[in-house]
């Protein structure tokens, strides 16, 4: 019998990734997302339901109209800086918003949830690396956003029996290997597609925020993770909420920092073209290191990252980007 996953955010980077790796597996896929920051381009492995999560009778009529076995939530803002200047949206979409979703749950008799967190609900580590039981002090409301959703999910668990898996990513980067789709964030802040841009347009030029961080070359470390083994992180969770597995956190990363500078120096080895780049002020908020213990997630999920070393990332990254100039361009024409 085929299974139904309803996605919320499955048109935006991480969520349109694992749409494509969810119907690969045999899933129904049922996109529900408000195309604010996301793309109706890349709603491609199921019908799309356009709609917010602040609306109920939207939700409601989706959940009524598919009757979803298991929900996987993405939808929600992710820029740091912008939840420092407008935290009230912050909460609003990503807090009170799966609080629409999971009483839309409740109400449909939907049980099973697959929960996009982050590792920076831990704020700044007090180990490295990092491991699922540290204390959670987010430093920002978008971390604290997420953080409170892990809460209510437990809430709702004993309300209304719903159990979870709270996924928390490390530094999602790369495409999907056949270039079917990437990432694309407007605007783009992240590094690794930030070096690539440098590379591709003679006018950027990449700043590196800090130099002077207590590192192995004073750059900030942090523990880039392929979209694509996140994509199968996600396939293992819903199996194993399926097999009656307990609501449970896990790391998503790979267990190996990268600095800011490693990156640098591999975008040009992988492209053979210089990025140009400038030294800046650090960025507000941004703790010297992030490198994720992948332990339980290969415990517990028998989950592993395959293809996640640097210059896998990047590769694919990169042939992302040179499809999406091509786009650029005849849109232009
Ligand atoms: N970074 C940088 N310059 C940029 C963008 C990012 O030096 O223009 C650094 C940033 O300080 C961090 C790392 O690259 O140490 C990864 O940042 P990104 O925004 O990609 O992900 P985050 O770690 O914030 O989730």
């Amino acid at each position: 019998m085929t299974r139904t996953v309803l996605v919320t955010g499955g048109a935006g980077y991480v969520g349109s990734h694992c749409c494509k790796a969810f119907a690969e597996a045999g899933w129904k896929v049922v996109v529900y997302d408000n195309l604010s920051r996301g793309w109706r381009e890349f709603v491609r492995w199921g019908e799309l339901e356009q709609g917010d999560l602040l609306d109920s009778e939207a939700l409601d009529r989706a959940f009524a109209k598919h009757k979803p076995d298991a929900v996987a939530h993405f939808a929600a803002l992710a820029y740091v800086g912008e939840s420092v200047e407008k935290p009230g949206m912050y909460y609003e979409n990503n807090t009170l918003g799966t609080v629409r979703l999971l009483d839309a749950m409740a109400k449909a008799g939907c049980d099973k949830i697959i929960f996009s967190s982050t590792c920076a609900t831990y704020g700044v580590p007090e180990k490295m690396p990092m491991t699922e039981d540290m204390s959670q002090n987010p430093i920002n409301p978008y971390g604290m956003s997420k953080l409170f959703v892990e809460k209510v999910l437990d809430d709702y668990e004993v309300a209304h029996g719903i159990r979870s898996v709270k996924l928390r990513y490390f530094n999602a980067a790369g495409a999907s290997p056949d270039g079917e789709v990437g990432e694309r964030h407007e605007p783009e802040t992240h590094l690794i597609p930030l070096c690539i841009e440098g590379v591709l347009n003679d006018t950027f030029k990449l700043t590196v925020f800090g130099d002077d961080f207590d590192t192995r070359d004073g750059t900030c470390v942090r523990d880039y993770i392929h979209v694509m083994d996140l994509a199968d992180a996600h396939l293992k969770a819903l199996d194993y909420l399926f097999d009656g597995g307990t609501s449970e956190a896990f790391n998503l990363g790979t267990g190996t920092g990268t600095t800011v500078m490693e990156i640098v120096h591999a975008v040009e080895r992988v492209t053979g073209k210089p990025v140009p780049r400038s030294i800046g002020p650090r960025r507000a908020g941004d703790p010297p290191a992030l490198v994720a213990s992948a332990d339980k997630a290969e415990s517990i999920l028998g989950w592993k990252p395959v293809q996640s070393d640097v210059d896998s990332v990047i590769e694919t990254a990169y042939n992302w980007h040179l499809k999406e100039v091509e786009r650029k361009k005849a849109a232009v024409s």
